[in-house]
């Protein structure tokens, strides 16, 4: 057993005895608000430290949790197994029109956004009659499990417990999943998700309406706790203390979340007493320190308590256990000299600058076409506008006689081009062989439930079994262990190859791959290129280092300024005068 399992173990155990123990009511209270505010900063982990959409607008969706319940127990008499559901079913249709509209505004609208919502739903709550304005509503029942009251704080600590634990783990499970992986790759920008097929409108939107389903649980549970509710727990200033226990618990941790509550908790609550007695007079002088505190975090500790407590857990290293997985199918490759891709006169201005200019050219099944020029020349803005990274100005795009400018990013690569990026596009903080296994995103189906229920695992071996593969291919396998970010410039272009294999493309597209390579590594990328056109792949490669692309392309069209100056075999071009002066003569 990992080290990690038993100490969650332990944890588990002692959560379980800790209400049997003579421990005072004072603190079963405040381990059951920590769990209360638990479930609402799990969510908060999963949008803003995973997905990287910051909301300051969890405590309303506290409150939709919370006055269902509240409403529909004393107005109507109804069981609170039933409104927990009507609960969630409300907070499901408000998170996802608020999602609809919010997640589409880039920056800092969002997060301006969640505080006007934040704000909208208090005085909604406080000038509604049926719910007793802000003075709320009185005397909810105390929930009753198969007949057992859990009326007292140690009864309820089990089965809010209980569900923290559920939420954490299905989270947890959730991250190590196909979508875990699409719900990082946002993070960044949608760029690179887009490109390897994830519709990261959609997977924001997923994070978003979770993130909102927590946050009403916790409501439930808490007008069930309480025993009351009224506007003031689900305003803004709750919605920033949420964002406040994520980042000192550590943003980007499941179990961060439920520490940062439980530290946040406790500190406001000692503060609470001691500061008054210190300062003097009354007044909310733990917001003070809270600011204090934040800002040390955030200098000093980015990435939360729960980092120190990760750094002295020994590091996992996944089990291989996809040998004997499935092999995913495969697209059916074009036959040897069908026209994969066929440029014609594509254009691009940005402005008054004309990026690309009327270029042509196709590539043929099982050839590898170089795109030189020297720098700003069009060529990144040429795959761009290939892979629907940008919208083409004027021109024809077709992948196998078929159309694809116009289309978006995410459904060229289903149609099976796949790339790289000049400036290397990944999640640092993921390992190599989970940031290829992207790649494979497409090659998947398996979506939130499954992920939370564990039934994705026989698709998610070969999901990896498939990364794995790439990684060997690539001479990359030694290294599928390590974080992505701590690899060198030169291991992480090659990872972004195997990711783009991994997808099964019958088009490569390769900016600069070989920059910061060494000599090894450019020779042994060439050979896997090589192999790859062999096999019938279409390959597009940008590259500087000459040696390289005239030992390896079969055709070279060069750019210039946006047009293109002359396209050939590697001779033809080599002695070309025109290409000499503009573009080789600028290399020596
Ligand atoms: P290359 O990859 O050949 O070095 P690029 O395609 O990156 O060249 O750039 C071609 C020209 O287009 C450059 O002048 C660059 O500044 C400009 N350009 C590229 N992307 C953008 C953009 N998103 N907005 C405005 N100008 C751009
Ligand atoms: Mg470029």
């Amino acid at each position: 057993m990992s080290m990690r399992r038993k100490v969650l173990i332990v944890f588990v155990l002692l959560l379980a005895v800790l209400p049997q123990l003579p421990v005072p009511e004072f603190w079963i209270t405040q381990l059951n608000y920590t769990g209360l505010y638990a479930l609402v900063v799990i969510g908060l982990v999963l949008l803003t430290g995973i997905a990287g959409l910051t909301s300051f607008g969890q405590a309303a969706f506290v409150g939709l949790g919370a006055y269902t319940a509240a409403y529909l127990t004393l107005a109507h008499g109804v069981s609170p197994w039933l409104t927990v559901w009507a609960g969630l079913a409300i907070t499901f249709v408000a998170a996802l029109l608020l999602a609809w509209v919010t997640l589409r505004m880039s920056g800092h609208y969002l997060p301006l956004a969640t505080i006007a919502w934040g704000l909208s739903l208090y005085y909604l709550l406080g000038n509604i009659d049926a719910l007793g304005k802000y003075d709320g509503l009185l005397g909810i029942p105390a929930l009753n499990f198969f007949g057992v009251p859990l009326n007292t704080g140690r009864g309820f600590f089990y089965l809010l417990w209980l569900i923290v634990l559920l939420a954490a783990i299905a989270v947890i499970h959730l991250l190590d999943s196909r979508t875990g992986r699409a719900l990082r790759a946002v993070k960044g920008g949608s760029t690179m998700a887009e490109a390897m097929g994830v519709n990261s409108f959609r997977i924001k939107v997923t994070a978003f309406v979770l993130a909102a389903l927590l946050a009403s649980v916790s409501g439930w549970l808490f007008a069930h706790f309480q025993r009351t509710v009224n506007p003031s727990p689900f305003g803004l200033n709750m919605g920033i203390e949420y964002l406040f226990m994520a980042v000192i618990g550590g943003v980007g941790h499941v179990w961060g979340a439920l520490l940062g509550a439980g530290v946040v908790k406790i500190l406001e609550d000692q503060l609470q007493v001691w500061l008054p007695k210190l300062l003097g007079g009354s007044g909310n002088y733990e917001v003070i320190v809270f600011g204090v505190v934040l800002v040390l975090v955030l200098q000093y500790a980015r990435d939360g308590l729960w980092a120190f407590i990760e750094s002295r857990l020994p590091r996992v290293h996944r089990v291989i256990d996809w040998a004997d997985a499935a092999a995913l199918p495969e697209r059916t490759r074009p036959p040897p000299g069908e026209v994969v891709l066929d440029v014609q006169a594509m254009c691009k201005e940005f402005g008054g600058l004309v990026a690309v200019n009327d270029v042509s050219f196709q590539v043929r099944a099982g050839e590898i076409l170089g795109l030189i020029g020297p720098n700003g020349a069009g060529k990144s803005t040429t795959f761009n506008l290939v892979t629907g990274v940008l919208p083409t100005t004027r021109g024809e795009v077709r992948l196998r006689g078929q159309r694809i400018d116009g289309l978006p990013s995410r459904e060229i690569a289903r149609r099976g081009v796949s790339r790289t990026f000049q400036h290397v596009k990944m999640i640092p903080g993921m390992t190599v062989l989970e940031n290829v296994a992207l790649g494979a995103h497409l090659r998947g189906r398996s979506g939130v439930a499954a992920a939370m229920l564990r039934l994705d695992r026989e698709e998610e071996r070969s999901l990896l079994r498939e990364a794995e593969a790439q990684l060997r291919r690539i001479g990359m396998v030694g290294s599928m262990h390590e974080l992505a970010g701590n690899l060198a410039l030169g291991p992480q272009r090659l990872m972004e190859i195997a990711r783009a294999l991994c997808s099964d493309p019958a088009l490569l597209l390769l900016d600069e791959p070989a920059a910061g390579l060494r000599l090894k590594e450019k020779q042994g990328l060439a050979d896997v290129l090589r192999q790859l056109r062999g096999e019938g792949l279409s390959i597009l490669i940008v590259e500087h280092d000459m040696e390289l692309v005239m030992g390896l392309v079969d055709r070279i069209v060069v750019m210039e300024f946006g047009t293109k100056l002359i396209e050939g075999t590697p001779e033809v071009v080599q002695a070309s005068p025109a290409v000499r002066a503009a573009y080789l003569g600028t290399e020596h």
